[in-house]
């Protein structure tokens, strides 16, 4: 349960060293260049100054209709390990997967976190939530998905729907969507619930938001979709490494072909970089470079935008309006000729007039301002 321990304190004492913690607040940076309280700074020390001053926030988990996807994800982090983040960054009270307790012990930790926290902790929510038959698709402890959801985000400060599932219904709600799968979002109406959409969703992007609440005492400010802003305010597009291969007008047109194996640009295979909000290309999964699906080779399908993800086609080209690079852009190949001694000649004359005519109308503009001045 939650100590009076700083973050700072737990870290020293389960023995991470000072250089993993600055390793991790570095990664922070990353997520969130700006936008955030915690990582407005020049610096990961100072970040991490700011974040060890703070205590562990107590943190709830509910399963509902999931893969476990969202936990996995979490935990294949490292610098330091999330596990050693998960128990001395936050206090992980409660989360069905990662606990050691199940049965009636299980149902007795979470009563004892929910009463030791009360109106304090951030609950975390994985999966959609069914809510055909009366909730009848997701029993657990003899109680719906619906009831539960309800109860424990009641006494919680706020909630965090950790995944695409969670966020609006994910792959459980797609068409015909048997169980009426769900988002908490349009369950939950009494408490800010941020959205953190993703198959699977980026870890930092969760810490970075649950730590702004514990250091800085608030929530991220959210797009209109209830997306943390300082995660998902690009495109994947905006940074993605094939960028100059899209504006080139070099696409992979078939899995395999010369163009894939050259790295070439994924549009014309289907990827939705160019309308889909989120952080994979600057902030890539597992601590590995270039793990995330453009960077080995597979189309981006959407999973961070409601209206994208599982109900357009992988391989339907997304509907943008700028497929190309614009027309008055020269050429790529275009041949560079030499620029003639006339044109340099003709170009210097021009500048030089304009010059010329912004130093006198800036004299005379000065003129007219002494002479307005009031005299003493
Ligand atoms: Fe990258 Fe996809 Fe954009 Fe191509 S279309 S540059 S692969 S995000």
């Amino acid at each position: 349960m939650t100590s009076n321990l700083t973050i700072a304190e737990r870290l020293r004492r389960s023995g991470v060293s000072r250089r993993h913690f600055l390793t991790f607040c570095g990664k922070l940076m990353v997520v969130a260049p700006a936008g955030l309280a915690i990582t407005n700074y020049i610096s990961p020390q100072a970040v991490a100054a700011t974040i060890g001053r703070a205590r562990r926030p107590s943190v709830i988990w509910l399963h509902m209709q999931d893969c476990t996807g969202c936990t996995e994800t979490l935990l294949r982090t490292s610098e330091p390990d999330l596990a050693t983040l998960l128990f001395d960054v936050i206090s992980l009270d409660y989360h069905e997967t990662v606990m050691a307790a199940s049965g009636t012990d299980a149902e007795a930790a979470l009563k004892d976190a929910m009463t030791q926290n009360d109106g304090k902790y951030v609950l975390v929510v994985e999966g959609s939530i069914p809510t055909k038959e009366n909730g009848a698709y997701l029993k657990i402890a003899g109680r719906n998905g619906i009831d539960m959801l309800k109860e424990v985000a009641d006494h919680s400060a706020a909630v965090i729907s950790m995944g695409s599932c969670s966020s609006w219904g994910g792959i459980p709600s797609s068409n015909i969507n048997p169980t009426g799968a769900t988002g908490v979002d349009s369950i939950v109406k009494n408490k800010p619930v941020v959205n953190i959409p993703g198959c699977p969703p980026n870890p930092y992007v969760l810490l970075a938001t649950v730590l702004e609440y514990a250091a800085a005492g608030k929530l991220p400010q959210l797009d209109s979709l209830g997306r943390p802003k300082f995660a998902f305010d690009k495109t994947i597009h905006d940074h993605c490494p094939r960028r100059a291969h899209f504006d080139a007008g070099q696409f992979a047109a078939q899995f395999g072909d010369s163009g894939h194996r050259q790295g070439w640009c994924l549009y014309k295979l289907g990827c939705k970089g160019p309308i889909t909000h989120a952080p994979c290309s600057t902030r890539n999964f597992n601590e590995v470079v270039d793990c995330w699906p453009i960077g080995i080779g597979a189309p981006c399908v959407g999973c961070t935008e409601k209206d994208i993800a599982f109900t357009v086609p992988i391989f339907t080209t997304a509907d943008i309006k700028r497929p190309l690079p614009p027309d008055f852009y020269p050429p790529v190949f275009a041949e560079h000729k030499a620029i003639s001694p006339v044109a340099t000649g003709v170009a210097g004359l021009v500048g030089g007039a304009l010059l010329g005519a912004g130093f006198l109308a800036s004299r005379k503009m000065n003129d007219g301002a002494t002479k307005d001045e009031p005299k003493e």
